[in-house]
């Protein structure tokens, strides 16, 4: 397609994103062009807006369209593409894996050495854009069931999910949330879903729409850390022992020390925030006390088993009524991060009509 489309695009490591008027990209024979219909901002981007230390090694990628948890239409398709065809809605795979590498026989795709050198949005132009071209490998048709909005959330369900499943969550056991983000309130909806027992979830007073939504989805307690001792807190909830289970889920480096702390002796703190720089942990303690700490990334759970959960769930269908709080165009970028930055939302979403 030729003419022109409206991106955001991180084009240095400064704090802020660009928003111009870039040429809609040619598509190889074996890709598509998608056109974006919703595109939602992920903890990870707002670290880039930011200009996080962790994403230096990403700035040789720039000038770089942002944007990896995306869906739309297929307007065009390249002339080796027999999978999908134009008009199909798809979800967009965050990248396409080789099928032949060490991870790829070995069932773990998602650390195929090739997708690491092609993930949509940090190392290819992503999908805050009106059109994207994708490989076709990369598209997951979505049904008639799952709505644009809902199909934009298919990405941060997949990390949830596979968090929870990472975390060997059996039923009953009592389950921290620490930071009641996006990724927070889904690791709840999921441990939830899987038999977890009593529910705790952290955050601070800045969060406050977060944390309702968090009441919402049945949390049965929420600690507010600014106002006490959060570690405190899951130990008089849990008989002085601790939670079997911590999610991490803040970002913050400061936060894994903290997690380790609340959890009870062999219980499991799994990793799910992406740091935007190093931190600290006292592991003597945390070996004295057969700890696990687990870092989660992707796993078993595939983005076409969360449709299919999904689908077979009828109350998700209102996930988007519930965690979207913010909707707006490409134009208004700055202030959507903005508002991620401060917590004024839970998850906002770029739409194009
Ligand atoms: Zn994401
Ligand atoms: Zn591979």
């Amino acid at each position: 397609m030729e003419g022109t489309m409206k991106a955001v695009l991180k084009k240095n490591l400064d704090r802020g994103v660009a928003i111009e008027e870039i040429p809609i990209p040619q598509i190889n024979d074996d890709e598509v062009l998608l056109k974006v219909r919703a595109a939602g901002i992920c903890g990870s981007d707002v670290h880039m807006f930011e200009g996080a230390a962790s994403y230096k090694i990403f700035e040789r990628f720039f000038p770089l369209v942002m944007g990896h948890e995306f869906c739309g239409d297929i307007v065009e398709i390249g002339k080796d593409v027999t999978t999908v065809k134009p008009g199909d809605r798809v979800i967009s795979r965050v990248a396409h894996s080789c099928g032949d590498c060490h991870y790829c026989r070995s069932d773990r795709m998602h650390f195929c050495a090739d997708a690491f050198t092609r993930i949509i949005g940090l190392q290819k132009n992503g999908g805050f854009a009106e059109y994207i071209a994708i490989n076709q490998q990369s598209c997951i048709l979505m049904p008639d069931s799952i709505s644009y909005e809902l199909g934009a959330l298919v990405e941060p369900l997949g990390v949830t999910g596979n968090a929870v499943a990472d975390s060997g969550l059996t039923l009953g056991e009592t389950v921290v949330i620490q930071g009641p983000g996006p990724i927070g309130l889904l690791t709840l909806l999921h441990a939830k879903a899987r038999g977890a027992g009593k529910t705790i979830v952290i955050g601070t007073s800045k969060d406050k729409i977060r944390l309702e939504q968090a009441k919402a989805f049945d949390a049965d307690h929420i600690i507010i850390a600014d106002q006490e001792d959060p570690v405190e807190a899951v130990k008089s909830l849990t008989g002085g022992y601790g939670a079997d289970i911590v999610f991490e889920a803040s970002g913050v480096p400061q936060l894994i020390q903290t997690a380790l702390n609340m959890v009870d002796k062999t219980g499991r703190v799994v990793l799910e925030g992406i740091y935007g720089s190093e931190g600290t942990v006292d592991f003597t303690p945390m070996v004295r006390s057969a700890k696990k700490l687990i870092g989660t990334y992707g796993g078993p759970i595939s983005w076409e088993r969360i449709i299919a959960w999904l689908g077979a769930n009828s109350q998700y269908a209102k996930l988007p009524q519930q965690v979207i709080t913010h909707r707006t165009t490409l134009d208004d970028a700055e202030n959507a991060f903005e508002r991620s930055v401060n917590k004024e939302n839970i998850k906002e979403l770029f739409i194009n009509d």
